[in-house]
């Protein structure tokens, strides 16, 4: 088994469910006492937040270009960036180091394939939403055609994320709101299928509540790592 790099702590709320799913994938696949082998490397969250918010990408990316490299000279063989968002900086990240990086959007693109989904809903931060780095991906490398919320549902949706998911915070008003978004791109975009692309939505939704297939980035990527780390 390969040695996996998370970096983690953008949340730790969804860091802690990447280990949990980590080992409960290998135990599933391997049995018994079977566990992830990993290394984590968790940031302070704020200190990203702030750059992010104020536009330093660069900033940021020197944080995380100096936490994969140490991860690598830990013995990571596969690095995991455990947040969508920060896929902005993957091809930043991955020059930084030699070991392979495990692209969330790579994972979750040839999931909505698999399951005959071309016209996905997107629900994450705005970051992901509204610039290229992450629609653009699916839609020039696996011809998909994502599509977000109106402005007011992006700022909904971005808003749980940083003032509630992130924090903790889990609220029965906040799941309506994303539940009733969703239904409002199913009639007027007419969506079919629904990208929980942000790494903390699945502590508030999931398929039980859809009728169209949802695709958990957070299981996605954590189960294509396993896959990479037996493979
Ligand atoms: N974890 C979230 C994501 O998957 C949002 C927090 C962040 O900006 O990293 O995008």
């Amino acid at each position: 088994m390969k040695t996996l790099g998370l970096l983690g702590g953008m949340s730790w709320e969804s860091t802690a469910i990447y280990y949990r799913l980590l080992n409960e994938i290998v135990r599933e696949r391997l049995g018994g006492l079977h566990s992830a082998k990993l290394l984590l490397w968790s940031l302070d969250f704020a200190e990203i937040a702030e750059r992010q918010h104020k536009g330093d990408w660069d900033g940021a990316g020197v944080l995380l270009e100096e936490a994969a490299r140490k991860l690598e000279a830990g013995g990571a063989e596969g690095l995991l960036i455990c947040t969508n968002t920060m896929h902005k900086l993957a091809d930043q990240v991955q020059a930084a180091v030699a070991m392979p990086l495990i692209h969330i959007a790579d994972a979750t693109a040839v999931a909505i394939g698999r399951a005959g989904v071309n016209r996905p809903g997107l629900l994450a931060t705005r970051f992901t939403m509204e610039q290229d780095f992450y629609k653009g991906r699916l839609i020039d490398k696996y011809e998909l055609h994502p599509v977000v919320p109106d402005e007011a549902g992006r700022h909904m949706v971005h808003r749980v994320i940083y003032d509630e998911l992130c924090q903790g915070i889990v609220s029965e008003v906040s799941k309506a709101a994303y539940i009733d978004e969703i239904a409002r791109m199913r009639r007027d975009d007419k969506i079919d299928g629904v990208i929980m692309g942000c790494t903390e939505i699945t502590m508030l939704i999931g398929q039980q509540v859809f009728d169209v297939p949802v695709f958990d980035t957070t299981r996605i990527h954590a189960e294509a790592a396993v896959e990479f780390a037996l493979g």
